[in-house]
């Protein structure tokens, strides 16, 4: 059998959405006083950011793949993050 390739292992995943809280918070004047948005964005795999013109950053917490990376690039104080509540988030089916 043929090993699936990344995109295809991802699509396995499946998501439940927490439409009433976003785990995800940011900081817009932190964002924009250190310039790490741009760091943010870049890092991110799920592509949850995106960079205004403005220097906020907007957020689509629901394609979240908890990987933490976003909180590790980011300045002190830009993110707010936690995982999803139970029972929300990522289910992991491939990988
Ligand atoms: S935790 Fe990972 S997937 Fe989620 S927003 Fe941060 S970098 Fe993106």
């Amino acid at each position: 059998m043929k090993p699936l390739s990344v995109p295809e292992r991802l699509a396995r995943n499946r998501f439940e959405l927490d439409e009433e809280e976003s785990h995800i918070e940011v900081n817009q004047e932190v964002v924009k006083a250190t310039g790490c948005g741009r760091a943010i964005v870049a890092c991110c795999s799920a592509h949850v950011y995106t960079e205004e013109a403005d220097g906020s950053l907007s957020v689509e917490y629901a394609a979240c793949l908890e990987c933490g990376t976003c909180l590790a690039v980011a300045a002190p104080g830009a993110l707010k993050w936690h995982y999803p509540r139970g029972g929300f988030g990522i289910q992991f089916r491939e990988g």
